[in-house]
């Protein structure tokens, strides 16, 4: 853990200076590097059988982290949780949601640290929000996070795209279908949202900010059984 440490320092350091020397020097990264800036990912690729990401943002309240985690664990669900990491339930729940996490049935993915727009960030900020984030991660879970993040609010553009692949975050993640429940909505709302964006290739996006999902969860489940929906995280999908 001490050298993963020193490592993870010295790729922040690189990264902060955030010069074209680093960016050309990283091997997941082209000399070229503006022909070959990625495109936002926002469904999976076509799979023989239907399949859909449930990912879930932010984790601001602790107790719908901690059911997340136990529906995932109860259900032999897989789910890609983007953490907004200076929110205390990612520390509070951690040795509930470490095996899962050890064992790949929960993925960890880069939502920042403190949840900016980053494109209103310089972009050495941008890199700091990342960064944080990811040496959270891979103190607390031992897991490098790379290459998947999603932008706080969906807000992206080409130089948060650069900033964030000069680090080795060379995927943002998107969402084709949402709970709509990053903030507190009425159960029929979400019943609504959900049947609407659950489905095959789908990445649906929901939040661990409340308990509207919790409340609704035996209806999700329906949902995935008779659509005949494997769950799948983000790696499981792109195979990295
Ligand atoms: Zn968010």
């Amino acid at each position: 853990m001490q050298r993963e440490s020193a490592l993870e320092r010295r790729i922040f350091l690189k990264s902060t200076a955030a010069s074209i020397a680093a960016a050309a020097a990283s091997p997941l990264f082209s000399s070229n590097a503006d022909a070959a800036l990625p495109t936002p990912i926002v469904e999976l690729p076509r799979a023989d059988y239907p399949r859909m990401a449930w990912t879930v943002d932010d984790g601001c309240s602790h107790d719908s982290v901690k059911r997340y985690i136990e529906f995932v664990k109860a259900n032999d669900l897989r789910l890609t949780f983007f953490v907004y990491s200076s929110m205390g339930p990612w520390t509070s729940n951690m040795k509930i949601l470490r095996p899962l996490v050890e064992s790949g049935q929960i993925q960890l993915a880069n939502h920042s640290t403190h949840h900016p727009d980053l494109t209103t960030l310089s972009s050495e900020d941008v890199q700091k929000e990342l960064m944080n984030c990811h040496i959270f991660m891979k103190k607390n879970y031992g897991v490098d996070a790379r290459p998947y993040y999603r932008p706080p609010y969906g807000a992206i553009n080409n130089r948060v795209i650069k900033a964030a692949a000069e680090l080795g975050y060379t995927s943002p993640v998107l969402w084709s279908g949402s709970f709509g429940d990053a903030g507190n909505v009425g159960g029929p709302k979400f019943m609504k949202l959900a049947n609407n964006s659950m489905g095959n290739k789908k990445i649906v996006l929901g939040h661990a900010n409340n308990l509207v999902a919790y409340n609704h969860y035996d209806s999700l489940l329906n949902i995935l059984n008779d659509r005949g929906l494997t769950t799948v995280t983000i790696s499981d999908a792109f195979g990295v």
